[in-house]
């Protein structure tokens, strides 16, 4: 099973992909991932990355399709995989399944979880993260054993900036802009899956399930 996984910040995105990666077995591709492995391993275009992410920037697009196209290259891949957080637009798609035709590899679903604005203020307003090894807690829906303290690692948990209100609400018009193209690729390729995530994450997992079964 390969599986483009699609929707907005808050969406439940990160906790979903954990959930499928175990459930089927599939390795679990997210390109927020790969630029840090590949900046901390200091790789060729992790070295290029870097640069970017220093002065700012964002990593240009022709770094991460190298990245997703170097990791798409390993051989557990055969495996299945989810990917999370490529493509963003229409053309990045088109790239997508150039890529993988190349590879002889079929892109099964693109499975868009969808969540109400309010949901999705009051799930990012309550996260924290990791300052160490970056996992996603929240103070109501999956707080800490001790406040401010990942339970994994015993890192420092922050708010991220644009966590607050405002910005989320603009991340979310971007986002929906962004995606616009994107949505419209993969309905006329009738791959798209539309999964109503505004439910706590096993109720959405279960959903999930039942259409990839
Ligand atoms: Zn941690």
């Amino acid at each position: 099973m390969q599986i483009v996984l699609l929707g907005p910040p808050g969406a439940g995105k990160g906790t979903q992909a954990k959930s499928l990666k175990s459930y089927f077995n599939l390795i679990h591709i997210s390109t927020g991932d790969l630029l840090r492995k590949a900046v901390s391993e200091n790789t060729k275009l992790g070295v290029e990355a870097k640069e970017f992410i220093e002065r700012g920037d964002l990593v240009p697009d022709k770094l991460v399709i190298e990245l997703i196209n170097e990791r798409l290259s390993k051989p557990d891949v055969s495996r299945g995989f989810i990917l999370d957080g490529f493509p963003r637009n229409d053309s990045q798609a088109d790239i997508l399944d150039k890529m993988l035709q190349k590879k002889n590899i079929i892109l099964n679903y693109v499975v868009y979880l969808e969540a109400s604005e309010e949901i999705i203020i009051q799930r990012l307003s309550g996260r924290r993260v990791c300052r160490s090894c970056h996992e996603n807690f929240h103070v109501k829906n999956m707080p800490t054993k001790v406040e401010g303290i990942c339970d994994i690692c015993g890192g420092e948990l922050y708010r991220r900036s644009d966590d607050q209100e405002e910005a989320i609400r603009n991340r979310l018009k971007i986002y929906t802009e962004k995606t616009e193209s994107l949505v419209d690729y993969y309905s006329s390729q009738e791959k798209l899956l539309k999964i109503d995530a505004n439910f706590d994450a096993p109720v959405v997992f279960e959903k999930l399930k039942s259409v990839l079964l």
